[in-house]
């Protein structure tokens, strides 16, 4: 990858991935012998985990010839990824165009406008489903103007995971992880890196994480909710499955910023708690973890959310 990003004399794609692994000592102080570890994500120049998958995918339809001569990139997205693909379109040159309900945050928004994205914007009562739906219309309309990435189905998603995410904790913990957890947005981290993690050593314990409920308030975990279950999605790779309720993960927000000084977004403050839960699990059980997770974004997009001002 990074001979690529040289060769296309373009820095963005180097500052992709080998993001710090930061130790939550503060939260895990009451807890002998358990550590938990997560990503910062949010170093990525996108500011998200998504850059590693929308690179992956861009480098591999361009490698396939699928980009550039008047051919854009086309995918449904409400967040992350869509920021990942405008930022790379407009770093390497090819014209981007996000299919989203219209009901998403004003600072997604702007983040969109910034990079010069096209907007497609789809009903709000429709969902995640909505979106879809319009980015295969369009596509399908026409083949000449749109790559369809399809983050939902393409297996670059999960496997820029399996080729980096993975290793990286796999090195930065010196081979100790005992856990991996990561939130279920269309899976592709949470796939893409227990593969790898189980390869390297196949007693990590590797749990998903979703919501609680379909109407839950928790940005990048809603995709699971809806009628078009991601097809890169196999619900056999988890030992678990952790359900999270999102005042759960409100209140982790608040405690990471106040008590650990880290401002978080909130799928990352649910990965956190359920870490946190597994923690207890094993204290109480008397065994040590060194428990591994993501955390997707930091709190920027999400300073205007109600909670952070509520107790
Ligand atoms: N958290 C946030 C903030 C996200 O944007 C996403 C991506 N939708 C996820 C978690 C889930 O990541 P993945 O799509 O790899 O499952």
């Amino acid at each position: 990858m990074i001979a690529t990003a040289k060769a296309l004399g373009n820095g963005t794609l180097d500052r992709i991935g080998n993001t710090p692994l930061i130790r939550l000592e503060r939260l895990t102080a009451h807890l002998p012998g358990i550590q938990i570890l997560g990503k910062a994500e949010w170093a990525n120049p996108g500011g998200s985990v998504k850059d590693r998958a929308a690179s992956a995918i861009v480098l591999d339809a361009q490698q396939r010839g699928l980009l550039g001569d008047g051919r854009g990139l086309l995918d449904a997205t409400s967040g992350n990824t869509g920021i990942a693909y405008a930022m790379l379109g407009a770093a390497l040159g090819f014209p981007v165009t996000l299919c989203m309900p219209s009901n998403v945050s004003p600072e997604r928004k702007k983040y969109l406008s910034a990079y010069g994205a096209n907007v497609v914007w789809t009903n709000p009562a429709d969902g995640s489903d909505g979106a879809i739906r319009k980015a295969r219309e369009l596509a399908a309309a026409e083949p000449d103007l749109y790559y369809y990435a399809d983050q939902y189905s393409n297996d670059e998603n999960w496997k820029a995971h399996y080729r980096t995410t993975a290793n990286e904790i796999w090195e930065q913990t010196e081979g100790q992880v005992t856990h991996f957890i990561a939130g279920l947005g269309t899976s592709g981290t949470f796939m893409g890196t227990t593969r790898r993690l189980r390869e390297l050593n196949p007693r990590i314990r590797c749990l998903s994480m979703q919501p609680d409920s379909p109407f839950n308030g928790l940005e990048g975990l809603k995709h699971m909710a809806t009628a078009i279950v991601p097809k890169i999605y196999d619900a056999s790779l988890a030992d678990e499955n952790i359900e999270m309720p999102t005042e759960t993960a409100y209140s982790m927000a608040k405690r990471l910023a106040r008590n650990q000084g880290i401002l978080v977004g909130v799928s990352a403050a649910a990965a956190v708690a359920a870490a946190l839960q597994i923690g207890e699990e094993a204290a109480a059980a008397g065994r040590e973890a060194v428990i591994a997770t993501i955390l997707c974004d930091s709190a920027e997009k999400y300073m205007s959310e109600r909670f952070w001002q509520e107790g």
